[in-house]
């Protein structure tokens, strides 16, 4: 199986099927992706603002990828192996960022450090959950990469690390896989609308499911599926992410609607990923003690 090494100067700024692929792989090959952060890199200390930077560069992904064999009706499989980050990044805020973006007087930009499994913030050491924040495949929609979808996208969900599977529906043919926006940590919700945000270097594993119509994301980790659903109105995310966790236990399982309807109350988990993207992104986690990948793959083939 080959090895495919992207510079992160191979960035793009929307999921667009009409970007020139910086490589092509075959399924089973390795691709390791240099990013930038968020910014482009061009915050270099706490003096600079992010009022201050050049917006037409936020939110670069590096890429995309050609996926040999992946058509349109199949998933693209991104198996993350391995996430590097510099052992810098910065975290800001500014009047009407994130979910208090209200009460938000001036902007601010603090840096953190990433020692040792640890990222230092204020004097203070939280634990490193080195994460990817935007991955995602060419769209119709041609969404930017700063906005998550039904592609993948911006989708800033911390369970998007090394371990995991991230199971994609493939809409041209290629696939056109992108990754960048690396967070050293984060929150569910990402309250203040940024994480630390750093450069960094993303090893995954590329495979296809053919035939596979997953509707949204999927992120499979070893004990569970989360379906990730992303809407401007968070309960419209949370009636999507519902609905389709409702038809994974009907289909998968075999079992009249309404009775998925109340096992899905049982066992099926709904969690905030983001509520500050201009997407908001809602998961809804099914255990693999109910749904095996067997049972995944019959509730969304044809
Ligand atoms: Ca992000
Ligand atoms: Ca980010």
């Amino acid at each position: 199986m080959g090895r495919v090494v992207i510079s992160e100067e191979n960035t793009f700024f929307a999921f667009d099927p009409s970007i020139s692929p910086a490589a092509t792989v075959d399924p089973g090959d390795t691709v390791v992706f240099h990013t930038k952060d968020c910014f482009s890199n061009q915050l270099l200390s706490e003096e600079q603002l992010v009022t201050t930077i050049d917006f037409s560069r936020v939110n670069p992904a590096t890429g995309p990828v050609y996926v040999r064999g992946a058509e349109p009706g199949d998933s693209l499989l991104v198996d993350i192996l391995s996430i590097e980050t510099a052992d810098r990044g910065f975290i800001v805020t500014a009047p009407g960022a994130g979910a208090l973006g209200d009460f938000v007087k001036q902007a601010k930009t603090r840096a953190c450090y990433v020692r040792e499994g640890n990222v230092e913030f204020r004097g203070l050491t939280l634990k490193a959950n080195k994460m990817i924040g935007v991955i995602g495949v060419a769209t119709s929609e041609r969404t930017p990469t700063g906005t998550p979808g039904r592609h993948g996208g911006n989708l800033d969900t911390k369970l998007i690390t090394v371990g995991s599977r991230v199971i994609l529906p493939v809409e041209f043919t290629g696939a056109l896989l992108g990754i960048g926006d690396l967070h050293a940590t984060m929150g569910d919700g990402e309250i203040c609308v940024a994480a630390c945000e750093v450069p960094g270097k993303v090893e995954a594993k590329v495979g296809v499911a053919k035939g596979l119509r997953v509707p949204w994301p999927v992120v499979e980790t070893a004990d569970a599926f989360y379906i990730l659903v992303s809407h401007e109105d968070l309960s419209q995310a949370v009636k999507e992410a519902s609905m389709v966790a409702v038809q994974v236990l009907e289909k998968g399982l075999g079992l009249e609607w309404h009775d998925a309807y109340m096992l899905a109350s049982l066992a099926v988990d709904l969690q905030i990923s983001q509520v500050v993207d201009p997407r908001k992104t809602v998961r809804a986690r099914i255990p693999k003690s109910l749904v095996s990948w067997e049972k995944l793959t019959k509730a969304f083939s044809r």
